[in-house]
């Protein structure tokens, strides 16, 4: 089957739009501060934006929490095009344990992943339809580590049956990874070093420093992430990783079975903390 350019579909998209001189609503679900800065940056002229934060894949609360708080404050700094609306979903944690249950052990990328994607758009759909939205869309492809075409095909299937079309996009492409870095260290935003599911945290904790665990972990030789290794850019006393925060609640006796398992396996945790731009390696407190 021939490669999509989603790339070239969107642009398609946005010309169609501009031509009509019209500004339809979008409801562009966000995982992150980092990741939305580009789209922000890239659709707010365009469209009438609400960022939807649906992510009950996020096991810790007290990083869920953060993720959204920084979602807000860059809201607040930003100057978009046109005024952008924030909206919080359910948080959930349990119903994300169910879905991918006998999936605990798939990598980043695997099987685990596509059912969190179809949670993740399935929920932004209906919330769509709620609102009237014109189109519906994720921040999620701008990570190289989230498959592009699984995310265009969910949104495609639940385009036809949710009756509200899905704004086909690879946010990636165009430089738009690099762009939402940049972004990022401007705003001094907080770019987790693990994608927020127990198993991410996990795997990713079991790299040793200077390999890459996540996308928001760039590549420096050192272990540091990016923002780390740019100079301290999210301000002293912010840390880039709350997977140290001693006061994490896990949602679920599910996630605590989890994450005994992986203490008991000696996991080797990650810590970047900003304030003093050392990367340490510890064991995994919980
Ligand atoms: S690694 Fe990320 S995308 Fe995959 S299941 Fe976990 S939270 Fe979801």
């Amino acid at each position: 089957m021939q490669k999509q350019n989603y790339q070239k579909i969107l642009d398609k998209t946005l010309e169609e739009i501009r031509a009509a001189n019209r500004h339809p609503s979008l409801l562009l679900h966000a995982c992150c501060a980092p990741c939305s800065s580009y789209c922000l940056e890239y659709l707010s002229g365009i469209f009438n934006i609400t960022v939807f934060y649906y992510n009950p894949n996020i096991t810790s609360e007290p990083e869920y929490r953060h993720r959204v708080n920084e979602m807000r404050r860059f809201l607040a700094e930003f100057p978009a095009e046109r005024p952008v609306h924030l909206v919080e979903g359910e948080y959930d944690p349990d119903a994300f344990f169910d879905q991918t249950r006998s999936l605990e052990k798939e990598p980043e990328r695997g099987s685990r992943c596509r059912v969190c994607y179809q949670m993740r758009l399935k929920r932004t759909a209906e919330e769509a339809v709620r609102q009237k939205a014109d189109f519906f869309t994720t921040t999620l492809s701008i990570s190289p580590m989230k498959n592009a075409d699984w995310l265009n095909e969910i949104g495609a299937a639940l385009s036809a049956e949710y009756g509200v079309p899905y704004l086909t996009s690879d946010f990636k492409k165009r430089g738009g990874y690099q762009r939402s870095i940049e972004l990022s260290a401007q705003y001094g935003l907080y770019r987790q070093n693990y994608c927020g599911c127990v198993y991410s945290r996990r795997d990713g904790s079991a790299d040793t420093a200077g390999t890459e665990n996540s996308m928001h972990s760039a590549k420096t030789g050192s272990g540091v992430t990016a923002a780390g290794a740019e100079g301290n850019p999210a301000g002293p006393g912010r840390e880039n990783s709350m997977a140290d925060a001693g006061t994490d609640q896990w949602a679920s006796a599910e996630s605590r079975k989890n994450d005994r398992s992986a203490s008991d396996n000696n996991v080797i945790c990650t810590v970047t903390r900003l304030a003093d731009s050392k990367t340490q390696a510890q064991p995994c407190v919980h």
